[in-house]
Formats: structure tokens, sequence, C-alpha cells
């Protein structure tokens, strides 16, 4: 069985093949035209996985060695993500599909974040909690099994990605700024300015809070001092970083304890991020939580994660049909 999966919801244009359950590999084309504008801007971004997709399919199915005859399915990212984006590759899948004579599998991005742990070993095993931080999404999803899971927690407002992201762009570093703000994180004391924890009820997340707290914080530490940011940019990225850490890791432990399971992963763009990794091996040793790290290109947005989820859905026979439509904000 081999299966071409597309993964073009957001800002990266991707393409995999999946031979047998094993990933022969992982084809990116980052957009790079958001960069001057400091956040995805959905029309370029539509433009550029229009010029991408094709180059970015043929080398994925020329270096697998793979005849384009001998594909068994074509999976692609039927949502959550930006319309115009998921439009591309959908029709793509569906044009080639039915050239093809082949069947479509459509995959929910925010399930192939979370199968992308079933890519290499360690695989975690069931059940198990897995934080999903990504720069659309913060969800503590249950999963039962690779097409069994539940949200059982969720932001009200902003993604943590973005709270990275937005934060770092208040302190005029550039766009994506997660990574950045890591960087600098690292030289950083993290217990230098206090930031609030927001106190939401149950397994809900909020980081809208710390985003104003940020800007106010800078706005009258400015004002006394023109150069407070360049004075303290590490302190500043780090105390950020160790705010959000805490919140998401506070959620995390109430999680593990509610439903009284020890497997533990994390998947999305923000699971890069070193002081989170670092935080939750020391978690790990606390509460003899078994934890799980996908490599770091399978964390951010990839068609690999796309194809192995692909895999599970072609085994159990579900396809769907060629009227099939894009979900913007398509649930798991
Ligand atoms: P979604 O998956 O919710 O649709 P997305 O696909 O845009 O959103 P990803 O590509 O999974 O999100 O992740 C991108 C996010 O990860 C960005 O917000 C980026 O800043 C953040 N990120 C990447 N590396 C790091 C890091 N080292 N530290 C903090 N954040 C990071
Ligand atoms: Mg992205
Ligand atoms: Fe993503």
């Amino acid at each position: 069985v081999n299966i071409l999966a597309i993964e073009s919801s957001c800002d990266e244009t991707s393409a995999s093949i999946i031979s047998n359950g094993k990933i022969l590999n992982n084809i990116v084309a980052t957009q790079s035209v958001h960069e001057k504008y400091g956040g995805v801007v959905p029309e370029l971004a539509s433009r550029a996985h229009q010029q991408h997709l094709i180059p970015v399919v043929n080398e994925a199915i020329s270096s697998s060695g793979i005849n384009k005859n001998e594909l068994s399915a074509i999976a692609f990212t039927k949502g959550p993500g930006l319309m115009g984006s998921l439009m591309v590759g959908v029709s793509f899948a569906k044009s080639f599909a039915y050239a093809l004579g082949i069947p479509l599998i459509a995959i929910n991005h925010m399930e192939a974040h979370i199968l992308a742990h079933f890519i290499d070993e360690p695989k975690p095993n069931f059940p198990f909690i897995c934080l999903t931080v990504s720069g659309g999404h913060t969800q503590l999803v249950l999963v039962r099994d690779h097409l069994d899971m539940e949200v059982v927690g969720e932001t009200m407002d902003d993604a943590v990605g973005e709270a990275f992201d937005k934060t770092a762009k208040l302190m005029g570093l550039p766009y994506p700024g997660g990574p950045i703000l890591d960087k600098y994180a690292k030289e950083g004391n993290p217990t230098a300015f206090q930031f609030p924890i927001s106190d939401m009820p149950g397994l809900t997340f909020s980081f809208s809070g710390i985003k104003t707290a940020v800007l106010y914080f800078l706005r009258d530490n400015l004002k006394e001092n023109p150069k407070f940011v360049e004075e303290n940019l590490a302190d500043i990225c780090a105390s950020i970083q160790h705010t959000l850490i805490k919140t998401l890791m506070q959620k995390l432990k109430k999680a593990a304890k509610q439903y009284k399971i020890k497997e533990i992963a994390i998947a999305g763009g923000v699971s890069a991020n070193s002081g989170l990794r670092k935080e939750l091996e020391n978690l790990s040793n606390q509460y003899g939580w078994q934890v799980y790290i996908p490599k770091f290109e399978y964390c951010t947005d990839n068609a690999a994660m796309i194809a192995m989820a692909a895999h599970y859905k072609y085994q159990k026979s579900e396809f769907c049909g060629f009227d099939v439509s894009p979900e913007a904000r398509m649930k798991i």
C-alpha cells in the first residue's frame, strides 16, 4: 500500500509518501512571503501553495522510487486551517486521485499532529494524553486509539503559539517570534519579571491576558527607559516563556491526575520549545510520567503526519467522496 499525502492548511506546502506504514520522505516548502507582514497573509498563502504544490509532490514521488501508477490512495488535509490554503490541497488531491482512479482520504490536521507520534519509536501506549500546542490550537486530547480521540480541554481565546508570536512582536522580534523568543530565553532569568497566570476552570486555557499584560508592562517600562527592551531582552523572554509553560503544565498535571494517565505526549509547533521540553523531563521524573516528544521536523506542519493518519484510515477503508469540501473549523 502506497499513499501520497498532502498538507496545505496554513503556510507550509508539504507532500509525503508512506509505503506499508513506513514514511519514505517528507518534503516541506516553507513560505517566506509572510515574514515582512509579521503574520500569515491568507491570500498570499493560497497563491504560494499553488506555486509550490506540484514541485513538492513531484519531488516526493520521484525521491520515493515509487511510480505514480503504484499509488493506492491520496490523502489531504481537510481542515482545520485557512480556507483558501486548504482549497488548493483538496482540489489538487481530487484531480490527481480522479486521474489515477484511486480513492481519497480526508485528514483532520489536529489528529494528524497527534499521530505524528506513530512515525518513529518510541510510540505512546493507549490511552495517552496529548497536549497539542500550535499556532492556532491549544488542546488537551485523550487518545484512546489511533482514530479514537476526545478533546478534554482547550483554549477559550488565543493559542499558546499565538501568545509566543504576539508577545515577541510587541518586543519588535520578527515573525514567527516563538523560536526567537525561545532562543533569547535560554540566556535569561525566568523569574526576573512576573506575569499573570490565567485562572480558568477545569481544563480550559486562556492566553489573551498575558498578551495584554506584556503590552502594558512594556509600555510602562519604555516610558521610564527607552532602552528597556534591548537591555532586558533575555530576562523578558525567559519570564514570558516561563509563564506560558507554567500555564500549560498546570492543566496538563490536572488532566493526568483526573484521567489517571501517565503516558503523556506533546504535539504541534510549540513542542519544539526548549523550555517546554525541559519542564516535561522534570515532570516525568517527579510524577513517573512516560513522556513522548516527536522529532522536530514532525512537530511543525508537515505531510508525514498526514500520511501516518492516512495509513490508519486506509486500514479501515475510511475513504471520502469526490464531492468533499475543505472545512476551515473542522473539529476532532
Ligand atoms: P495549527 O496546527 O493550530 O493549525 P499551525 O499549523 O500554524 O497551527 P504549527 O506550524 O504547528 O502551527 O506551529 C507554529 C507555531 O509554533 C508558531 O506559533 C511558532 O511560533 C511556534 N513555535 C515554533 N517553534 C517554537 C519554539 N521553539 N518555541 C515556541 N514556539 C515555537
Ligand atoms: Mg506554520
Ligand atoms: Fe499545524
